[in-house]
């Protein structure tokens, strides 16, 4: 079986994010960036569904700019055999990335496409549901447990009212919720290896997908700082107050 895995290149999840001077976007420049935190998960269940003898092949995809690479050389370290970056030096949104997602996913033939269920600087919380509205197949999103069986994969879901199981029919995509896995860190000799792996590049256009936006961004904002907390000498102090200042009970 072979497994399609998404990771995005975002900023480092240590880093304290600093918004342009212009209010046009969040200030890259000299700042850490890593593959997604969800991503990563994503990659451990692929390489977790190998290791077992249940996937044959994990190729790993990203659309960004050339510096992605970095990203997919971890995800090849950490146990994928093959890398494409769909190389685009522009911030897509969340439709154009599903789309060049469904060119991929038409061209590879997965039966399991893994993503995670957010990326962190966007927190958009919607690729994973836009590629199996445009495939076609089933979804299993915020996944804690996930269990291929034949032509079904069973996945253990993280929602409001404690977890539910769902059965989706292969070729289905599944994305990762944080107890599902706990990622490995990739071995030095794995890194080393990594760079002799197979990682293909190609465009948008290569894929024949326009990724011209809808949507444009106004105004990016630092939120507002907040002020110091104060503390309170009792009990009936402290409920006097939630009561007639924060007005919470
Ligand atoms: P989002 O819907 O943006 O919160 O992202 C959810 C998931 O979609 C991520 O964890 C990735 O698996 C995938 N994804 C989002 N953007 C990209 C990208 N540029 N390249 C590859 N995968 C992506």
């Amino acid at each position: 079986m072979k497994v399609l895995v998404a990771v995005k290149r975002v900023v480092d999840y240590n880093v304290k994010v600093r918004v342009k001077a212009d209010n046009s976007g969040v200030d890259l420049a000299n700042v850490k960036m890593s593959m997604n935190p969800f991503c990563e998960i994503a990659v451990e269940e692929a390489v977790r569904l190998k290791e077992k003898g249940v996937a044959t092949e994990i190729v790993v995809v990203t659309i960004g700019p050339a510096t992605a690479q970095e990203q997919l050389r971890t995800a090849l370290a950490l146990g994928a055999d093959r890398a494409v970056l769909v190389e685009c030096a522009d911030e897509l949104n969340s439709l154009a990335v599903a789309k060049l997602l469904k060119a991929v996913v038409d061209k590879e033939q997965p039966q399991l496409v893994i993503l995670g269920k957010q990326a962190i600087d966007s927190d958009n919380n919607q690729t994973g549901q836009m590629l199996a509205a445009l495939t076609g197949f089933g979804q299993g999103t915020f996944a804690s447990k996930v269990e291929v069986a034949g032509d079904k994969v069973n996945v253990t879901r993280e929602i409001d009212g404690g977890l539910q199981t769902v059965a989706l029919n292969l070729p289905a995509i599944v994305t990762t919720d944080l107890r599902l896995n706990e990622p490995r860190y990739a071995s030095l000799p794995n890194i080393m290896k990594a760079k002799k792996k197979p990682l293909e590049t190609v465009t948008p256009d290569a894929l024949g997908v326009s990724t011209a936006s809808t949507n444009k961004t106004l105004k990016v904002e630092a939120p507002a700082a907040r002020s110091a907390g104060i503390k309170v000498k009792s009990v009936a102090e402290l409920v006097e107050k939630l009561k007639n200042e924060a007005k919470v009970i």
